[in-house]
């Protein structure tokens, strides 16, 4: 009988140190996140038995059509403070995780893997291929090497946790699997059946809000003029709130661009809570106070008094955009510069620093769309990605209440989640 005992509890611990050794790991996901966290764990420990779950057809479907097809891999911002003011959401937490893996391990975790990546003039980095196939080929290349087993198709109803510290998964086709510890990266939480097991294991999901998108407008200071950009322009929303600088692109529909999408990722919860309707501010001139836009009007007058006022004034302002804000100021098209009456020069110079425009919806951007909320940061333990309450349940990417504005950002935290999640979980 003792014998027996003792034999059982030798198997039992030998089973514990095979598990340790080659621990069954299961990734919810197979994007950003699930990629880098599979092939961070496998390369951690070569013995883990690694499942990768994708619930759609297709590998990394985002990374596809990523910054325009070239997928903007990270941005060349080195310094984990100043690259953690990129994030509306979890900038703190994700300070603290950039000292473990930030850009410049991006750039050299895809060179030692033969992927060249350049950097742009405002900063943003993608391969040299202007391609987001190679991100692509470069991940799934590695993952079969490592021998992840990858299952398309098959995506993760529920999970919960066993009595022995594991968890039983239960797949979408019906079958049920096993693992020593799980990685949910899963991306947006947005309508997914993953919530109510999430939730179940005691955390919490912040709401769900969509960040980076574009503001539909329907006026006549912009009507026609789809295509004019003005490259260094101040943008806010009228009742407080960060100006935001940048390019605003004028659109069909309204308005885009950088600045314009920065203002929709900072301003994500509150513009919900409007139903995206309110009112912002451009100054078409960056920061130029009214008071320098005077004191040049007054120039003006005395040196080019016989100008006609239509005439451009501004580089930054597009010639088209300028007559636009001429007129509708009140001003004549043969008005110049020394006949022009106090009343319409204030209007001007208002349209120019402080034009108030009426936001009437959202449109999705066509380039870069995240969801803000998800699985509550102070629930996880950064230093390892790991649930505070559910041991062996991991998080990584944008199934996390964080997100980053445009510039790869977005990327950078997939890539930095996922490094610490594949790294604790390989050696439990
Ligand atoms: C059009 C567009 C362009 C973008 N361009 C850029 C860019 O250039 N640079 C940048 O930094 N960011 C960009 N982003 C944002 C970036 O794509 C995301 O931040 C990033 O993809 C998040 O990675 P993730 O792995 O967390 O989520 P995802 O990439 O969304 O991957 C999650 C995966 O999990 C799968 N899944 C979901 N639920 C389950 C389940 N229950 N079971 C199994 N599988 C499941 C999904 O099908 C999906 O494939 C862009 C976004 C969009 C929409």
């Amino acid at each position: 009988m003792i014998a027996a005992n003792s034999m059982r509890m030798e198997k039992s611990a030998q089973a514990s140190q095979t598990s340790k050794r080659s621990p069954r790991l299961a990734i919810v996901g197979g994007g950003a996140a699930g990629f880098f966290t599979a092939l961070t764990a496998a390369e951690a420990n070569p013995g883990a038995r690694i499942t990768l779950y994708e619930r759609g057809q297709k590998w990394l479907a985002k990374v596809k059509i990523s910054g325009g097809g070239r997928c903007n891999v990270t941005h060349s911002c080195f310094d984990p403070k100043e690259l953690s003011t990129r994030y509306p959401r979890g900038s703190r937490e994700l300070r603290a995780a950039f000292h473990r893996w930030q850009p410049q391990d991006t750039l050299d975790w895809f060179a030692a893997r033969g992927v060249k990546i350049k950097r742009e003039d405002d900063g943003r980095m993608f391969p040299v291929t202007d391609d987001s196939q190679t991100i692509i080929d470069c991940f799934l290349r590695c993952a079969q090497e490592a021998g992840i087993e990858r299952l398309k198709g098959v995506g993760l109803k529920s999970l919960t946790a066993r009595s022995d510290g594991g968890y039983r998964l239960e797949r979408t086709d019906g079958q049920t699997d096993g693992a020593d510890a799980v990685c949910i990266a899963a991306g947006s939480l947005k309508a997914s059946p993953l919530v109510r097991a999430i939730e179940a294991l005691g955390h919490t999901i912040e709401p769900l809000a969509p960040s980076l998108f574009a503001f539909n407008v329907a006026d006549k200071r912009t009507h026609g003029l789809a295509g004019l950009s003005v490259q260094d322009a101040e943008v806010r929303v009228n009742d407080g709130g960060k100006p935001q600088q940048g390019p605003i692109l004028i659109t069909h529909r309204g308005l885009s661009g950088p600045a314009i999408l920065r203002l929709s990722a900072w301003e994500a919860r509150a513009l919900q809570e409007e139903n995206y309707h309110f009112a912002i501010s451009i100054n078409w001139l960056g920061q130029t106070t009214e008071n320098q836009v005077r004191e040049q009007f007054n120039r003006l007058r005395k040196r080019s008094g016989k100008t006609n006022v239509t005439a451009k004034v501004f580089d930054a302002i597009p010639r088209r955009l300028w007559e636009r804000l001429v007129s509708v100021s009140g001003i004549s098209e043969d008005m110049r510069w020394a006949q022009l009456p106090k009343d319409q020069e204030n209007a001007l110079i208002q349209e120019l620093v402080a034009g108030s425009y009426s936001i009437q919806g959202k449109t999705t951007n066509k380039d870069e769309f995240v969801t803000c909320g998800g699985v509550c940061r102070k629930e996880i333990d950064w230093r390892r990605m790991e649930s505070k309450m559910a041991p062996g349940l991991h998080f990584a990417g944008e199934c996390i209440d964080i997100d980053g504005i445009t510039g790869g950002f977005n990327f950078q935290a997939a890539w930095t989640t996922g490094h610490i999640a594949g790294e604790s979980m390989a050696n439990p």
